[in-house]
């Protein structure tokens, strides 16, 4: 018998058919005596209806009644599978995030969690019951709902597992494990057995949304097992998903390349003759960053007649905020010629810890986009990945021209 936290996201919750196929699956690990805390997302599409009732009403709405709003959406999950484990005979209850007491801090829209009351939970699991959680939310100190970014859930579910000390955290989808790149873009994409929090990690914050990165950030942590999984396969069936791993527990030859992540919502910003001097990024970057915006890669070229160019990207959600704000330093004397954006990029990324003792990595990735006649923007590399920054209509053609070069589609040998 064992203590098991599974998720299940919005597709796999997405109609009360889907709720009641997660009922069953419940009942059969429930029936094989394992503990099981459940933590559901909302129906597929619902945060999105929910997140655009308050767009239609205001363009800057406040976030927190934007958490009141969005939280909704998990709570009618919670109860609709609480009722159809009762249907099957099952003794299951439901919690939101308050009510378990999911403590966060107070970053509406995108909080993080601080503490997790594990008392009700173990009261009921105590005896026999199924518990189940809102995930995607908590509450501040002060008890205002919360929360924790988008595809939060899988962070309620590993920070649950964390707090219980669960035997396992699996995070069940609609696809059956973590691929070396989307399925849904590369039909070849092959499924991995293991993947590195390392890798894992990379690949979440650069743009693969199979995990949520900060769930990933969690299970290293506190050391939880966390695997994915497809929600859509027979309980009963043995498909192992993905294990996410420490590298120090891997012995076996780890492949160059594991993966490729790619993000859609980029957009560029370039301040073209600027004066190059000490302080120009400051007096650039400085005001978007007290604007609470997040810069990713940034450029400076090198300057000619003592003036240069300097770009940088951030969330295309943040473009005119970011462009809003630049303006306005310039009315404020930031000294530029012109300010230029571009919002239809993308970034592709290759990540593999490999890259550490193997060469040549990034110029075979040049050369494959080169060879498609495919222009890149930007560059950035860290040591276990290089991303590049792309016009946005060469997305799918260079994730599928990578993905062959760096022969994923291949097992390795
Ligand atoms: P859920 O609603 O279950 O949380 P998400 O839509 O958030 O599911 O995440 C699952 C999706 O992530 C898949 O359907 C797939 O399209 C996408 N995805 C992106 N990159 C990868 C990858 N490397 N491996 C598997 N799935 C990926
Ligand atoms: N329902 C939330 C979202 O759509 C959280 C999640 O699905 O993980 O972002
Ligand atoms: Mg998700």
């Amino acid at each position: 018998m064992a203590l098991i936290v599974q998720k299940y996201g919005g597709t796999s919750v997405g109609t009360t058919d889907r709720i009641k196929n997660v009922a069953r699956r419940v009942a059969h690990f429930h029936q094989q005596g394992h503990q099981l805390v459940i933590v559901v997302s909302a129906m597929s599409g619902e945060t999105n209806r929910l997140l655009g009732l308050a767009k239609q009403i205001s363009d800057n709405p406040s976030g927190r009644e934007l958490d009141v709003i969005a939280a909704t959406g998990e709570q009618v999950t919670i109860g609709l599978l609480a009722i159809a484990l009762h249907e099957l005979g099952i003794d299951a209850r439901s919690y939101t995030g308050g009510q378990v007491r999911v403590l966060t801090d107070n970053a509406y829209t995108k909080a993080r969690i601080l503490e997790i009351d594990e008392k009700n939970m173990r009261r009921d699991l105590d005896t026999g019951m199924v518990v189940i959680v809102a995930g995607f939310q908590g509450v501040d100190a002060e008890g205002n709902i919360t929360t924790l970014g988008r595809g939060g859930s899988d962070t309620s579910g590993v920070a649950l597992a964390a707090a219980l000390n669960a035997d396992e955290c699996q995070i069940y989808t609609d696809v059956d494990g973590v691929y070396t790149t989307d399925p849904r873009i590369v039909p070849e994409a092959r499924r991995l057995d293991k993947v590195t929090f390392e890798e894992m990690l990379e690949m979440a914050s650069l743009g693969s949304k199979v995990l949520q990165i900060r769930s990933v950030e969690f299970a290293g942590k506190y050391k939880v097992k966390l695997r994915v999984l497809s929600s859509f396969d027979d309980p009963d069936s043995t498909a192992p998903g993905t294990l996410i791993t420490f590298e120090e527990d891997e012995h076996m030859e780890q492949a160059i390349i594991s993966g490729i992540a790619f993000n859609r919502d980029e957009a560029k910003i370039s301040v073209m003759g600027v004066p190059d001097k000490p302080g120009i990024a400051y007096a650039i970057l400085g005001p978007i960053a007290a604007s609470n915006i997040d810069v990713d890669m940034i450029v400076q070229n090198i300057g000619a007649s003592s003036h240069t160019d300097f770009s940088f990207t951030v969330n295309r959600n943040e473009y005119q905020k970011a462009l809003a704000v630049l303006e306005q330093s310039r009315g404020q004397g930031l000294e530029a010629r012109e300010i230029i954006g571009d919002n239809r990029i993308c970034k592709v990324s290759v990540v593999g810890i490999g890259m550490r003792s193997h060469v040549g990595i990034a110029s075979k990735l040049f050369k494959s986009l080169a060879d498609e006649g495919i222009n890149i923007q930007m560059i950035s590399t860290s040591e276990i990945k290089v991303s590049v920054v792309i016009d946005e209509k060469y997305l799918e053609l260079a994730v599928r021209v990578l993905h062959k070069a760096f022969e994923l589609d291949k097992e390795p040998a």
